[in-house]
């Protein structure tokens, strides 16, 4: 495979010689360990975001493959107990689409009390669920808000929900999920009105992070040649902003933060394709249907819901988990020209 010379990086690895050692937690063949579970909980969404669902939306799973509330917690409860894994982050799809998202969320605090529990979510309709999920447990929320011209949300999303997305933000830091963390996918709609929407979050007291978009559109329109990359925002922000370096908070947050205007205002820019962080990823992904993803990018996945239903021990399905992230790919391989999008899209994944 060849690299192509436009300042992506090329991944190189060097996996262990031998087999997986006697280790409790979600070790790799590269050394690295899982402590962060991502769980998808549907595929359905309240929008359409066109860097991530198809206009129709994904195809549904059928009810009887969907994990239910019961089938998760017991999933996040093996993680915690036997994987070592420290925190977890509802996803989907849209997980507020889920009735029994407080149940799920209730039941994982019941046997883990002081679990980091945090949501990725669109916001539609959390200004209506915000004190029950604060009630059963959840500490934080990410909001995906790209724009706040409403105009450009309805062409990128398909709906025009934008009020409801602000109020969804106020709510969030109206029932103390602090700090609210605003996420922005960047392509070439959002970026003129980047600038726009980094003096909202700063009015709002809410901390935004600019994320490149990675190739996993069910579309499949990204294209290395017009993606648009964290150094293309940073100049189009230093035409109103005083942007100074900041660093990484920790290093497998993948986020790189600026001062805004001398601070302590900041921004975050999170280079997913120009800057890798595979080699710091701490994520296991469980999906929807109950399979382990390793990896964003790699459609390889362990079948646990199977296994769970037969009547598999924890320490079974802890073993299995254990199996499936000692093969966990060292990285995406978006820089190549023979890179190959997944199967699944973000949706379909749980970003
Ligand atoms: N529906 C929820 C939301 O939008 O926050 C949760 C699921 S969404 C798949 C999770 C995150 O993935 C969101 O922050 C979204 O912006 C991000 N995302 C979706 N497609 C992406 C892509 N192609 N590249 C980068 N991030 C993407
Ligand atoms: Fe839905 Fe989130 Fe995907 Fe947008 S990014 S379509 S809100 S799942």
């Amino acid at each position: 495979m060849t690299s192509v010379g436009l300042g992506f990086p090329t991944i190189r690895s060097h996996r262990a010689q031998s087999g997986r050692p006697p280790n409790p937690d979600l070790i790799d063949e590269f050394g690295r360990v899982a402590r962060d579970l991502r769980v998808s909980i549907t595929e359905k969404c309240t929008l359409r975001c066109t860097y991530c669902m198809p206009e129709e939306g994904l195809p549904p799973i059928e009810s009887h493959a969907l994990l239910t509330a019961s089938e998760i917690v017991r999933l996040v409860d093996i993680a915690v107990r036997h994987l070592g894994i420290r925190e977890v982050r509802f996803t989907g799809g849209e997980p507020l689409v889920r009735r029994d998202l407080e149940k799920i969320i209730a039941g994982c605090r019941k046997l883990h009390p002081k679990l980091p529990l945090a949501m990725t979510t669109n916001a539609i309709g959390l200004d209506r669920r915000a004190e029950g999920l604060a009630n059963a447990g959840l500490d934080r929320v990410n909001i995906s808000l790209d724009t706040i011209d409403r105009d450009v949300f309805v062409k990128l999303t398909r709906r025009d929900r934008l009020p409801s997305v602000l109020a969804g933000i106020r709510a969030a830091r109206l029932h103390g999920f602090t700090p609210v963390k605003v996420n922005a996918v960047l392509n070439a709609d959002t970026l003129a009105t980047a600038e726009e929407l980094l003096q909202w979050c700063l009015n709002e007291n809410v901390h935004l992070r600019f994320i490149e978009q990675m190739p996993l559109d069910a579309d499949r329109t990204w294209n290395r040649t017009n993606a648009v990359t964290a150094e293309d925002l940073l100049s189009v922000l230093r035409q109103r902003f005083r942007l100074t370096p900041h660093g990484r908070i920790d290093p497998s947050a993948p986020a790189e933060e600026w001062a805004v205007d001398g601070g302590p205002a900041r921004v975050g820019t999170i280079a997913s394709v120009t800057r890798t962080f595979c080699a710091d990823c701490d994520r296991t992904r469980l999906t929807a249907e109950g399979t382990i993803r390793p990896c964003l990018f790699s459609d390889i996945e362990t079948d646990l819901r199977s296994a769970l239903r037969a009547g598999a021990s924890d320490e079974e399905l802890a073993q299995s988990w254990r199996d499936a992230m000692w093969r966990k790919p060292f990285g995406h391989e978006i820089g190549n020209d023979g890179f190959s999008p997944p199967v699944r899209s973000m949706g379909a994944i749980g970003g």
